[in-house]
């Protein structure tokens, strides 16, 4: 997690500029400005912000809430939008457009309120369409077709639908398909830390072990972090790296950790927020197999799995999943961590869920029966 930046009690212009934004969004009633203070109507409205927007619920602004909240002030139409290689243009707007665009039946990929590249390619579809400059900048004349134009589709989610028809095509047999695998940490960044054992060994180890078992089922992988060669990319840059390799899936692992030693158990992650449209079905379907072939193959607690917009998922174009099997700072996960057969059982789980992605429904054997020998001949 990103360090905190502002909490309860903290004072100053920042604090102002918070509350403000909180007041634009609905979230916060400052109707008589008074002091600049981080009070518990913000805190509240902190919070309520994160539940919406996917991210961690913790009533502290942190850099990734801050951006966040930055970022939904902009309206359709507030601003300019095009590609801009270097420093793509995100925000409320852009999502938006990504939905109305896909709504009209362009594919743009994930609406995940990031400008990239898709984004521009159906701005440019739509101008064409519409008789307009395809310059794939949408200005006032592009605002004003998008407003014209009625929604081919209604009440579906047509960038799910066709995530799914993708994967549908890519058919069901392993050889061929191409997984990114994402150890959460390594080189000085350690992670999470307890009994003895450190978050980036244990995801590197699970790493390889799942790397050697696709390879063995004919699937191509690359990893976000090089042997040897330690350049250390945040999220955004590794699924930046994720989306030029043209990966089906991604597998993001890490471990838990909580100041409370009872907590215990799996969880999964995939792309999501509450509002309409913003989430990845195919991530939504990965995430729930991986976390029941976990939960069928191990006695961790089912923690289940969940929608996030943390920037790994949000940022990658494929289905994503993060992986956290059991909590670093919890005397039993900790001993199953530090157990090589339980990694191995662990590793085999998400290879199966890899190939229960590609399956199509009515051949799915049932959760926990299918084993790497059963795969290799599929
Ligand atoms: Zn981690």
């Amino acid at each position: 997690m990103t360090a905190v930046l502002y909490r309860l009690g903290d004072t100053g212009p920042a604090i102002s500029e918070i509350r403000s934004k909180l007041t634009l969004l609905r979230l916060l009633d400052d109707t008589a400005p008074g002091p600049s203070v981080f009070d518990e109507d913000v805190q509240h409205a902190v919070r309520h912000f994160q539940q919406e927007r996917g991210l961690t619920v913790t009533g502290v602004v942190d850099a990734t809430t801050y951006r966040v909240l930055d970022e939904a002030r902009w309206r359709l139409g507030d601003r300019l939008l095009s590609y801009v290689v270097a420093n793509p243009q995100s925000g409320d707007d852009v999502m938006a457009l990504q939905r109305r665009l896909s709504e009209l039946g362009f594919d743009v990929g994930q609406v995940d309120g990031v400008f990239g590249p898709r984004t521009g390619e159906a701005v440019r579809e739509l101008q064409r369409n519409m008789g307009l400059n395809a310059d794939g900048t949408c200005g006032p004349s592009t605002f004003k077709a998008l407003d014209r134009l009625a929604p081919l589709v209604t009440g579906g989610r047509p960038d799910s639908l066709r995530a799914s028809e993708v994967l549908r095509r890519a058919g069901k047999r392993l050889p061929g398909k191409v997984v990114v695998i994402d150890p959460g940490h390594g080189g000085s960044d350690r992670g999470h830390t307890g009994h003895g054992l450190e978050e980036a060994a244990i995801v590197a180890d699970l790493a390889s072990r799942i790397e050697g078992r696709l390879a063995a089922t004919g699937v191509q992988t690359f990893l976000t972090r090089g042997r040897g060669a330690e350049v250390e990319l945040d999220e955004a840059a590794r699924a930046r790296f994720a989306n030029e390799t043209g990966a089906n899936l991604m597998v993001s692992l890490h471990v838990d950790a909580h100041t409370n030693p009872d907590a215990s158990g799996v969880s999964t992650y995939y792309y999501g927020g509450d509002r309409p449209g913003t989430t990845s079905a195919i991530g939504e379907q990965f995430a729930g197999l991986i976390q029941r072939e976990i939960v069928a193959r191990t006695d961790l607690v089912d923690c289940r799995s969940h929608a996030k917009t943390w920037d790994l998922l949000r940022h990658s174009t494929m289905a994503t999943v993060r992986v956290e099997p059991g909590y670093i700072t919890n005397p039993r996960d900790a001993a199953r961590l530090a157990d090589p057969d339980f990694r191995d059982v662990v590793a085999e789980a998400i290879v199966v869920a890899v190939q229960r992605v590609y399956l199509p429904t009515g051949e799915d054997a049932p959760t926990g029966v299918l084993h790497l020998r059963d795969l290799a001949q599929a």
